[in-house]
Parts: C-alpha cells; structure tokens; sequence
C-alpha cells in the first residue's frame, strides 16, 4: 500500500482556450502545462505514484507531454469530470493507497506547501482540500442580467481549488454512491456522501489555467521565479588542407588553404555549438550530427548552430551571451569580425553585442603555431526557467 497517490485530471477538450491543443498540453516556460504539474507532485517528499487521467485521443499528446517523467500508466477518462474522477480512482484499487489527492492537471503553479498542508490535514480527518477565503465583495445579479441586484454577505465563503484530498476507500465509495449526480468537484462528492472535508489554505498562484490571459498569467509568475543561469563551453580542432579558402563563424575567409573535416569544417560554430549544447546538458555536436551519417557531408554548420538554439528556444530559455576565441596564426581575422559577429547573432537570434568574438595565436607554439590547423573555444551562457529537469 502506497502512502499516497495522485489522481491528475486531465481530461479536459480545452474547448473554452478556442484552439486545437487541450489547454493542459499548451507550453507554459517551454514544457506542457501537465509536464510541470506532473513534476511538483513527483517531486514531493509525501507522494507516492502520480497518475493522469485523460481524454480519449489524447495518448499522443499525452505522451509527447509527459516523455522522461515517471507517472504510472494513464487512465482513460469518462464525459465529465466527476466520472472521469470515479475511473481513475477505480484504477487505484490494485494499488490501495492510504490517501489519494484529485488535482486538475491545469493547476500548473501548485506549490510543494499547500500539498503538504492538505496531506497533513488527512491526518485528523478523511477529506480536506486546498481552499482560498474570498475576499472581494461579491454581487449578485438576476439571471442574464448585469446590474446589481445585491450584496452577497462573504463571511464564511471560500474558493475551492485542489488538490482535495482523501482517504481513498471513503472517496471510492462516495463517487460510487454519486455516480451521475453532476457535482463540480470532489469535495462536493464526499459532502453528498457525509464526509467532513477540512479547508486548508491555498495560494493565489494555484488558479485553474482557463483562458489564455491565464496561461500568460503563469508565464509571467514563472519568469518572475527568475530562472537560473547555466554556462556551457565548446572547444573544437580542425586541420588544414587544400583549398583557397576557410570557413569562419559562417564568413568564407580567404585563404591559400582550407579546413577539413566532414561538414564545412567551421570551426568557430562548432565550439559554439557545442557550449550551447553543453549549457542544456544535452550532449556534445558529434551526438546529434554523427559525422558517420552522409547527410552532413560539407553540411553548413550553420545548421548545427541554429539547431542548437532552437533546443534552448524549446526548453523556455533564450541566450544571454556567447563568447568565441579564434587560436591560429594564419589568416588574419581583424577584417572579418564584425561580418563573423553579425552572423553568430543572426544565427542565435540574438542582438551583436551579446556576441564575443576574438583571434588570438599561440605565439607560434604548438599545432596552430606551426599552422597545422584552427582550433576554437567558447562558452555560452543562457538563461532557463526553474523546473528543469
Ligand atoms: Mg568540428
């Protein structure tokens, strides 16, 4: 018998957002809206399993959503919330938690303390959910109307949100004695049932993601959560052969030799292409352009550059700077670095002064002091949105 174990309701069409994605697949900071609530419930130190229950249809989204995280297998779901509520509660017998905490899956900002909050209440009671006081003062209208018609006294009134929390014996057998009886959400179910349910507070942050002026709301509250910083470096080597001419940071330098390598050889988007990559964690150029496959042979790398980018783009991050050093003796660069910097910037989508770019030689030392070859190194600094893996 698992301690606990989360019910993700993620069922929904999303036909309130208008668009073709479901609302709990849209991208919030990069990730699925589901990947970051899925990731705050596996992460807490109280929970057991987490399960989403989802639409029919959805395994694709679903799947493409929640890759590398640990949930157990998905529950399909019924015609509304509350029977999609009751399957997945049903797919929990095998398991037998002692609690099962029901959270909307577009609840992406729910927080470690308020499902802890809710997990200590279960202790004196067999429901409790998380629950914000109203505060503003409330007005009621005759129906289809949009005039007052009076105040509503708030005294007492509260907002429910989740998760709501529960023995899962009890709460099986409530939504079994409630089976369509339309209720809006479980704690309703439990009270049909008898049930005492606890309110614990809740946090602003934890809205439902309904419209898209929420989904830009949590964009913005996850922004101001400030993110982190990675820096990631690059080097790179490649020799000279013949040729007339080298390629630099994507500028055709004129030379009485080129590079050689298997692409284009440039030398200079490699190493940035490599800091970047290096910044994600996301391994090194040779992983994701093999030099064994053909389709890179005298490939532009500026198409690893760009790719490279676009990897920071779809984990919410942007780059902040990147800086290059060109280590060779022969050509002279100096002419050439303001056209190389445009193009780095343009490549990254970034303005030119978050692009350093110098040359420097070994003083005749070494393999590029002989003029064997180019070598070059960098590091890129990018920013990501906290919640990454
Ligand atoms: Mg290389």
């Amino acid at each position: 018998m698992s301690r606990c174990a989360v019910l993700l309701v993620a069922a929904g069409t999303g036909v309130r957002f208008g668009g073709p994605v479901a609302k709990q697949y849209r991208l919030l900071g990069g990730r699925a809206v589901l990947w970051r609530t899925a990731r705050t419930f596996l992460s807490h130190p109280a929970v057991g399993s987490v399960r989403a229950v989802i639409g029919p249809g959805q395994d694709d989204a679903y799947r493409h959503a929640t890759a590398g995280l640990a949930l157990e297998p998905p529950v399909e779901g019924g015609a509304t919330r509350q029977e999609s509520v009751r399957r997945g509660l049903e797919a929990l017998r095998a398991e037998n938690p002692r609690l099962v905490l029901i959270h909307d899956a577009v609840r992406p900002l729910i927080d470690a303390d308020t499902i802890g909050r809710v997990c200590a209440a279960l202790d004196r009671g067999p429901a409790a959910i998380a629950a914000v006081a109203v505060i503003d003062t409330l007005k009621r209208s005759a129906a289809g109307e949009n005039t007052s018609a009076g105040t509503v006294d708030r005294a007492g009134l509260w907002r429910a949100q989740t998760p709501q929390g529960f023995r899962y014996g009890e709460i099986l057998e409530a939504h079994r004695a409630a089976a369509g009886a339309d209720l809006t959400d479980d704690a309703a179910v439990a009270e049909r049932y008898g049930l005492p349910v606890a309110l614990v507070p809740g946090n602003e942050d934890n809205f439902k993601v309904t419209t898209e002026q929420d989904l830009d709301r949590a964009e913005r509250l996850l922004r101001a959560d400030g993110g982190e910083t990675r820096v990631g470096s690059g080097f790179d080597v490649h020799r000279f052969g013949p040729g007339d001419h080298v390629m630099l940071c994507g500028v055709a330098v004129p030379h009485d030799r080129a590079l050689v390598g298997h692409s284009d050889a440039d030398v200079g988007l490699h190493a940035l292409t490599d800091a970047l990559l290096g910044a994600l964690g996301a391994g090194d150029i040779g992983q994701h352009f093999p030099p064994s496959d053909p389709r890179w042979r005298g490939a532009d790398s500026a198409r690893f550059l760009r790719h490279a980018a676009s990897l920071v783009a779809e984990r919410g991050g942007r780059i902040v700077h990147v800086d290059l050093t060109l280590i060779c003796e022969t050509p002279k660069l100096t002419h050439h670095r303001a056209a190389m910097t445009t193009r780095i910037a343009s490549l990254l989508g970034v303005a030119d002064h978050r692009v350093g770019l110098k040359a420097t030689t070994t003083e005749g030392l070494g393999f590029a002091g002989r003029g064997e070859g180019i070598a070059a190194q960098a590091t890129a600094t990018v920013r990501l949105p906290f919640g990454q893996e």
